[in-house]
């Protein structure tokens, strides 16, 4: 089975498409964790060097930790300066068709749940189920700055909006697949739900 979750920064498609893979026993890859640890090589790294580098570069999913180059980079990749810098370099298009290659490798492989920004779109166009998950970019930065406030990080609710309004420009408008919900996904707006309730109107539509 093959299931495609999309969707905005913030509007908790990580948790629940973990949450899903698990009650169905499949396989859960987070895409942006991708990105994100891509960014994090490249960072510093001049444009002309990138095309070498992502082909020296592995990346793994070992019992849902990434490892870059063999190492543990789960927390690394999560700082908000690894954010905001994997917004503007997932833009280039030698890491977008080098990520989307592994990510349909896998999807060959494997029954997957697999979320991020494209997935429905470009990654998997024939997913048995198509979701688009969204909320109010205010709502997303309510439960993000949150989560910041419980790992301690010192960032304002304005600051958390801020970010994720040019985070949603950037997705939104970049050449290459940028995030658009794509006309055969079902719409889920967790605006007014909350965790549990979304979790079931989607497993509403796989069962
Ligand atoms: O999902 P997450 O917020 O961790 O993704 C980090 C960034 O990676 C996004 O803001 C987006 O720019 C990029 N991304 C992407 N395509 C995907 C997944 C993530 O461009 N399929």
């Amino acid at each position: 089975m093959k299931i495609a979750i999309d969707g905005p920064a913030g509007s908790g498609k990580s948790t629940i498409a973990k949450d899903i893979a698990n009650r169905l026993g499949i396989t859960y890859v987070d895409t942006g964790a991708m990105y994100r640890a891509i960014t994090l090589k490249l960072l510093g790294k001049k444009e002309s060097d990138f095309e070498k580098t992502l082909n020296n570069t592995k990346i793994e999913f070992i019992d849902e930790k990434i490892f870059l180059d063999g190492t543990d980079v789960s927390d690394k990749i999560r700082t908000n300066e690894i954010s905001k810098n994997t917004s503007e370099l997932s833009k280039n298009p030698l890491i977008r068709t080098h990520l989307v290659n592994l990510q349909k490798e896998i999807v060959k492989k494997e029954s997957v749940v697999m979320e991020g920004r494209d997935i429905a779109s470009v990654v998997i166009p024939d997913a048995d189920y198509k979701f688009f998950l969204t909320a109010t970019p205010e709502e997303r930065a309510r439960r993000r700055y949150l989560q910041f406030k419980e790992k301690n990080v010192d960032l304002t609710y304005e600051e958390v909006l801020k970010d994720l309004k040019v985070r949603d420009k950037n997705d939104m408008n970049r050449e290459i697949s940028p995030l658009t919900k794509s006309d055969d996904a079902i719409l889920i707006d967790s605006t007014n739900l909350n965790y549990e309730q979304t979790i079931s109107k989607i497993l509403s539509y796989i069962r």
